[in-house]
Formats: structure tokens, C-alpha cells, sequence
């Protein structure tokens, strides 16, 4: 197998082993991050459906206190209209009548009392004294109202300053037999039934409790604010739906405020929407720490991973590339830096049966410097060596494809692979390496190499030490021909070349 394609084979796995450390470390933070992702994101909405359902049981029962005072108070207004109309009413004295006209509901704590006022907006009785004060209030928006409009029923007005007290004021228009107007019964709830409502609440800080009327009107607000009673708030999306849908929430900046809250409505088909608001900040402060804690923990985790990937997936590179090195040492030739008889051994195993597949020839060159040891005699061990790092570099400087194999076989002997390369290619590349000894040689009658060809196309039921021993009986026949020359194995007799 060619050098190239076995060096690039070693370096592979290693790389691939370092790229799946990675990529698993990779892909089991993305995995925790999701799976932490998700539990945060639980833990979110479960603090929202929570918060929601706290404001919803805040909102209906503070929706049924009104509604239930509201409905109380109407019933005496309705009490009050349906007798006005009975003729026997103008009969009886001012104290009966008192009493047939205004229950004791009407009396409770925080309601005004009521008073009944004349088609032309006179005040005729007061539940509160026998002689009432003389008192028109024709222009006054609930009169108008039930004179113009026989269908509006229960009218509760925008907060006003009723008998020197902010209040609301309930109205119900009295109708005669013919269906004639005949005047308006008026009552008032005191904001300070709101306040002692509101008080007993335990609230947290931003949040909001409003009652509205139909029309969006605020009637009542908590935090009490009195720029914003009576301000229409119906400019915003949100309270349109609240002032539509029987119940419900939606998620917005107060704009009152611009602070943004979850607001829930209770509503149904009362005269007065309740909407209870609480901020998301206070909705989510619990749930904020908590995710700002666990995500800290999940970075610390995951820079952890990382850098514990990536420091094994260097030392995996370091010794890889270590062996790697090791491994070249033990298949190099320590003198000439050629593969050595370990390395060549193995190749020519590999290469023989490649070639045998392929049905392609394999050549072999056996190089042997001649009468070295006189050499070494003459000249000294060292300087033997020296020629023979020379003769390794004639050698490589010949042998230039990726495939071909150039090995010190032992001693003064190369041997060269030359995979693919007939008869007559591969004695041309020995003639190179000879004549390139030669020529670089200080002293060309002293240093000369003799080489034996061979090429063969391995046969089945052939081994490979065909072909060395074709090369080498070449070379001894080289040897034998005078040196210095290269002689080509021809199976099975051999012929001189050169
Ligand atoms: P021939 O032309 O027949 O090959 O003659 P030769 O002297 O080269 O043959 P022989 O095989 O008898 O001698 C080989 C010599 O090579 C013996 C030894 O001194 C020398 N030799 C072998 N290995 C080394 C080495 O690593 N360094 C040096 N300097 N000399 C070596
Ligand atoms: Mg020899
Ligand atoms: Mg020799």
C-alpha cells in the first residue's frame, strides 16, 4: 500500500474520534439546554395559570359582593317605582307612605337614601325626612336619560359629588300604567362602600382592582386615584373585550400606568364589570429567580462539557499525533531516513497481493553498493556511512510516485518497490539510480552501486519471495557481470542490460 494512503489512513480515525467527542458533548448540552428549557417553560406557565386563577376567585367574589348590593339596591328602586304608580300612594299620609315606599335595605351603610323626583325633575319625596328640600335636578344626566329613553331600566351614573360624598347614583325610571313618564327614582352608593371593599383585600404592590361601568367609565379604582374615576378607558383594545366577553383575561400595559399586567374580568351581564390586574413582574418574580438560578447551574455545566471535550479532544490529537511519530520511527531507517526491512517487508506483502488483483505487474530494484567493505577499510567506517546516506538520497531523488517504496534492506543493500512499472520502466529507474551514484560519487572508480530488476505479475499460488529472489539472483549476477551495472531478471533465465 502506497505511503501516502497509509499515513492519511492512520491519521483518520483519531481525527474522527476527536470529532465525535465533540459532536456528542455537543449534542448532549443541546439536549439538557432543551429539556431545562422546557421545564423552565413549565414552571412559567404554571406561575401564569396560578396567578390567573387567583385573579379570576379575586375577581368573581368581589363581583359578587357588588352585584349582589347593586341588585339589593335596585329591588327597593323598583319597589319604589311600580308603588309610585299605584293611585292609593297620593292617599295615605307622608309617614304611611314612608313606610309602604322604602324598605330598610335601602338604609344599609355607604347607600345614599333614595329620593323620587316629578316629571319635571322636582324632588317630591326623600326616604330620608318627611319635608324634603326644594331640589330640581331635570338636567341631570340620569333624569334625561329615563325621560327620553322608557328602556333603560337600572342607569348607574358616572361618579359624582352626591350630598358632599364621591358616589354613584342608581336610577330607575317611573312608568305609568299608559306607559307615561312620570318621574325618576334615584338612590346613591357611596365610594366609601368601595373603600371598606377594597380594604378588607389583601392586595400585592402594582396591583389593580377597577370596576367599570358598560360604557368603560372607571367607576372605581384601586389604588384609589381621583384624576382616574370617572376617566373612559375604552381605548384600549383589552377593555373592549372585557366590556364585551362575559369573562376572561388579556395581557397588557396598563394605560393608566404602562405598567404590564394580566388582567382578568368578571362581568356577566351586570351593569358593573370588575377587572383585577396584577403586574407580570410579581407574577414572575418567583419564577425569575428560579430560571436565573437552574440556568447559571446549566451554563456552569455546559462551559464545563465543553472545555472537557475539548481538552480530551486535543489530547486525543496530541497522542495520536505521538503514535503517529512513533510509529514513523519504527518504520524509518535511522541512518538513511528510508522505510526500513521492518516497513518493507509489510509493503511488499500488501503490494504483492494488490498487484495480484489487479492483475498488474510489481517491480523490484535490489541495490548493493560494491566492494564497500574495502571501503570501510580504506576509508574508515564513518566515511562508509556517509556514502551510504548518498547512495539513500540517489535513491529518493529516483523514486518520485506516491506508490513507489524505497527501503534500506540491510547493511550496504537497498531494495525499491516499484508498483505497476514492466520489465523495461523499472530497469530505466534503476539506470537513474545508477547513474546518479555515478555522478555524485567524489570517486566514480570507488563508489558504484549494482542493481538487480525484477518485475513480475503475481500468479496465483505465488509468493512474493519470487520476485526478491528473481532481484536478488539479478543482482548477484551483477555482481558476478563486473558491478556497477543493473541487470534485468527475466524469468526464469536472466539477461544483461546494461
Ligand atoms: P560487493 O561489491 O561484492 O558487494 O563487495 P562488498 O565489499 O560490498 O561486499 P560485502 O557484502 O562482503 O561487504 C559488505 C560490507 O559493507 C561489510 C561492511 O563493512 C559494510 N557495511 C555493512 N553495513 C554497513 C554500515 O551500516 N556502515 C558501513 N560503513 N559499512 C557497512
Ligand atoms: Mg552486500
Ligand atoms: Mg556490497
Amino acid at each position: 500500500m502506497p505511503f501516502g494512503r497509509l499515513n492519511s489512513m492512520a491519521r483518520r480515525p483519531w481525527r474522527l474520534s476527536a470529532k465525535l467527542l465533540i459532536a456528542s458533548s455537543v449534542a448532549t448540552v443541546i439536549g439538557f439546554t432543551a429539556i431545562c428549557a422546557s421545564v423552565l417553560l413549565d414552571m412559567r406557565r404554571g406561575e401564569e395559570q396560578l396567578a390567573r386563577q387567583t385573579l379570576e376567585n379575586l375577581a368573581s367574589s368581589i363581583d359578587a359582593e357588588i352585584s349582589r348590593n347593586v341588585e339589593l339596591y335596585d329591588l327597593s328602586l323598583r319597589a319604589v317605582a311600580s308603588n309610585m304608580v299605584m293611585p292609593e300612594i297620593r292617599d295615605v299620609s307622608k309617614p304611611i307612605r314612608h313606610l309602604i315606599l322604602f324598605d330598610h335595605a335601602a338604609t344599609a351603610r355607604h347607600f345614599g337614601a333614595i329620593q323620587v323626583f316629578d316629571v319635571e325633575g322636582k324632588l317630591i319625596i326623600d326616604a330620608s325626612t318627611l319635608d324634603p328640600v326644594q331640589e330640581n335636578r331635570s338636567d341631570e344626566e340620569y333624569f334625561e336619560i329615563h325621560r327620553d329613553r322608557p328602556d333603560a331600566g337600572l342607569f348607574i351614573s358616572r361618579p359624582m359629588l352626591h350630598h358632599g360624598a364621591y358616589a354613584i347614583v342608581l336610577s330607575r325610571r317611573i312608568t305609568g300604567t299608559d306607559g307615561s313618564f312620570l318621574g325618576v327614582v334615584a338612590g346613591s352608593i357611596r365610594f366609601s362602600y368601595f373603600h371598606d371593599l377594597f380594604g378588607r383585600l389583601s392586595l400585592g404592590p402594582g396591583d389593580i382592582i377597577s370596576v367599570l361601568r358598560h360604557d368603560a367609565t372607571v367607576i372605581m379604582r384601586t389604588p384609589f386615584d381621583l384624576d382616574v374615576i370617572g376617566k373612559n378607558i375604552g381605548q384600549s383594545a383589552g377593555v373592549r373585550r372585557a366590556l364585551s366577553e362575559p369573562s376572561g383575561s388579556y395581557s397588557s400595559p396598563s394605560i393608566l400606568d404602562g405598567v404590564p399586567r394580566l388582567f382578568v374580568w368578571r362581568d356577566g351581564t351586570k351593569p358593573l364589570v370588575v377587572l383585577v390586574g396584577k403586574p407580570w413582574s410579581s407574577i414572575l418574580e418567583l419564577w425569575r429567580k428560579e430560571a436565573t438560578r437552574i440556568g447559571a447551574i446549566m451554563l456552569a455545566l455546559i462551559l464545563f462539557v465543553l472545555a472537557v471535550a475539548m481538552f480530551l479532544a486535543r489530547e486525543i490529537g496530541r497522542r495520536a499525533q505521538a503514535e503517529e511519530k512513533l510509529e514513523e520511527m519504527a518504520t524509518t531507517d535511522a541512518l538513511t531516513g528510508l522505510r526500513n526491512r521492518r516497513k518493507f517487508d509489510a509493503v511488499i506483502d500488501a503490494e504483492w497481493r494488490r498487484a495480484a488483483r489487479q492483475k498488474m505487474p510489481l517491480a523490484l530494484l535490489m541495490i548493493d553498493a560494491d566492494r564497500f567493505k574495502s571501503y570501510n577499510d580504506t576509508f574508515g567506517h564513518q566515511a562508509g556511512d556517509e556514502i551510504l546516506v548518498g547512495i539513500a538520497i540517489c535513491i529518493s531523488d529516483s523514486v518520485r510516485r506516491s506508490g513507489d517504496c524505497a527501503a534500506r534492506y540491510g547493511g550496504e543493500e537497498f531494495a525499491v518497490l516499484l508498483p505497476g512499472l514492466s520489465p523495461l520502466q523499472a530497469v530505466g529507474v534503476a539506470e537513474t539510480i545508477r547513474l546518479k551514484v555515478l555522478q555524485w560519487s567524489d570517486d566514480p572508480t570507488v563508489t558504484t552501486v549494482s542493481i538487480g530488476v525484477a518485475s513480475l505479475t503475481p500468479a496465483t499460488a505465488m509468493d512474493w519471495s519470487a520476485l526478491v529472489a528473481a532481484a536478488d539472483k539479478a543482482l548477484y549476477a551483477a555482481k558476478a557481470g563486473g558491478r556497477n551495472q543493473s541487470v534485468l531478471a527475466s524469468m526464469p533465465a536472466l539477461s544483461l542490460v546494461a
